[in-house]
């Protein structure tokens, strides 16, 4: 595997920049005022092929903070439509994202873009800049979900300047350099048919197809030969691949926040990080987003949501594809997908084994004893594997969890719950149930559950000091907080406060669209 040093020896594809000028604008970026480098990323940074070295060098800083393009890149802003809170919006495009090109790395290619980085014809009443706070949350909140396995676009860099940008106060500003295979999203296809220009919007599929899932044109599940049945092949793709992130965002309590469907990835990854959370207490109706007052993105309804945003994708394509059937046919397949991949996650954190009847009801009662007593969403799942009467001994827990003293800090199971006699009743009957499992071992389902419920997530206080100390220009803190989230699953001795609760009565932190 080559690696190299800087940006100018690194293959670059560019393959979006190879399509019709229709689907961008050529324009560079608007540099910054005495940019800085806050924090890069070498795990990033080595799926393009670059060295750690390459990081520290001003080369590197003057391209992700938007100073200079990036040798041998295209820098273009993509444009794109969508539908916002339910509602068409018509044009909205990358309004402050450049895309610098697209790289070749070692596994396969990424597109660099910077977010923050100025102005584009598609900035509408936006000034082209992003604020410090918001910036260290997308950085912070891309590793994270790398972190627990959850497809997500990267992140390389994260830049912050002097220049003052005006919110809600004045803050400062802050660039995002961040990585993804392509930044496509359902509304860049809803633009096409809402112009009326099934040319262009079938030039885009072709070209995601192409790239992204070449399986499509082997039509090989298919009872047609059709010539538009790649694009019936490709929403399906779509759809699966939707269906298993809300799954995987779903059982970690992450909301998205902003589920507009020019913020939903044609790949599948969680994209675009705004005013996410990771729910603390649990309440099946959380909004994350302030804005968001009749919580149509509220944590129960993100699944319903993905799905309607499936339909306007579905809708878009139905310019390209006469026949509505098969559209409509892959729309159906997302309930079953979404179903099937919360009951193998589900049985994984509860550490099941093969699925019983009965299943089903064990775990909506959990849901509805968190629900009752808004338990702490991750140390719920986390301190079910520790709770009594499931190990066999507790200085054997030891051996499963580095942190015994981490333990030691947390709240036992039936400790999370306001009526211990609820959360007791509801353990008998889990205990029953592993009881009638083939795993004697105990030790391997304590093992297991613990591979895949995290200890550290990226609730919202702890991004606060992360976001508070950058702002002293202490970095530090995201540092550390990066170590841990890149394995939420393993405690780390001595790191305890990260992954307790907000303390009670703690000042709630509203955040909001603003970013
Ligand atoms: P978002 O809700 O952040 O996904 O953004 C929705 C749309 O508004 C996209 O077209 C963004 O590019 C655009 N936008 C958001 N903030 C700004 C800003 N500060 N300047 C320019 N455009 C923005
Ligand atoms: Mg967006």
């Amino acid at each position: 595997m080559n690696i190299f040093s800087s940006f100018d020896t690194l293959t670059k594809t560019n393959s979006f920049a190879k399509l019709p000028t229709d689907f961008y604008t050529r324009l560079p970026t608007t540099p910054l005022d005495q940019p800085r480098l806050v924090h890069a990323s070498s795990v990033v940074a080595e799926l393009i092929g670059l060295s750690s070295d390459a990081l520290n060098t001003q080369a590197f800083l003057d391209v992700v903070s938007g100073t200079t393009a990036m040798p041998g890149g295209e820098t273009l802003a993509a444009v794109y439509s969508g539908h916002q809170f339910g509602v068409w919006a018509g044009q909205l495009g990358d309004g402050r994202a450049h895309l610098l090109g697209e790289i070749q790395g070692p596994t396969g290619t990424f597109e660099l873009q910077l977010k923050g980085a100025g102005m584009t014809p598609y900035s509408r009443m936006g000034d082209g800049r992003a604020v410090l706070r918001s910036s260290v949350r997308e950085y912070l909140a891309s590793h994270a979900m790398q972190g627990l396995g959850i497809p997500t676009t990267r992140a390389l860099a994260l830049v912050a300047a002097r220049n003052p940008v005006m919110r809600e106060t004045v803050e400062t500003a802050a660039v995002v350099a961040r990585m993804a295979p392509s930044f496509v999203r359902f509304g860049s296809f809803e633009h096409w048919a809402a112009r009326k220009r099934p040319e262009l919007l079938r030039t885009l599929a072709d070209y995601v197809i192409d790239r992204f899932y070449p399986e499509c044109r082997q039509n090989n599940s298919a009872a047609t030969t059709a010539e538009y049945e790649p694009y019936v092949q490709l929403l399906r793709s779509v759809v699966q691949r939707t269906a298993t992130l809300m799954a995987d965002w779903q059982v970690v309590g992450f909301c998205h926040g902003v589920m507009n469907t020019d913020n939903m990835s044609i790949l599948g990854l969680t994209l675009d990080y705004g005013p996410y959370g990771f729910m603390d207490g649990f309440d099946a109706k959380h909004i994350c987003n302030h804005t968001d007052s009749g919580g149509r993105y509220a944590w129960h309804a993100q699944p319903a949501v993905a799905h309607w945003n499936l339909y306007q994708l579905a809708n878009s394509l139905y310019e390209i594809v006469p026949d509505a059937a098969p559209l409509k046919a892959a729309l159906d397949e997302f309930e079953p997908a979404f179903l099937a991949a919360m009951q193998t996650r589900m049985s994984q954190k509860l550490g099941l084994g093969a699925w019983q009847a009965g299943d089903e009801t064990l775990i909506d009662d959990l849901w509805s004893l968190m629900q009752a007593s808004h338990a702490d969403f991750t140390l719920t799942f986390r301190q079910l594997a520790y709770a009594p009467g499931l190990t066999q001994a507790p200085e054997q827990r030891v051996e499963f969890d580095l942190g015994a003293t981490v333990n030691a800090h947390l709240k036992p199971f039936v400790d999370l719950f306001i009526d211990p006699s609820a959360a007791q009743a509801w353990l008998a009957r889990y205990r029953t149930r592993l009881g009638t499992q083939a795993l004697e071992n105990w030790q391997a389902r304590v093992q297991g559950m613990l591979a895949v419920n995290p200890l550290y997530v990226l609730r919202n206080h702890i991004a606060q000091q992360a976001i508070e100390a950058a702002q002293q220009g202490d970095f530090d803190e995201i540092e550390r907080q990066m170590i841990l989230l890149a394995d939420p699953y393993a405690a780390q001795p001595g790191q305890e406060a990260y992954a307790a609760a907000p303390l009670a009565g703690a000042p709630h932190l509203e955040v909001s669209c603003s970013s």
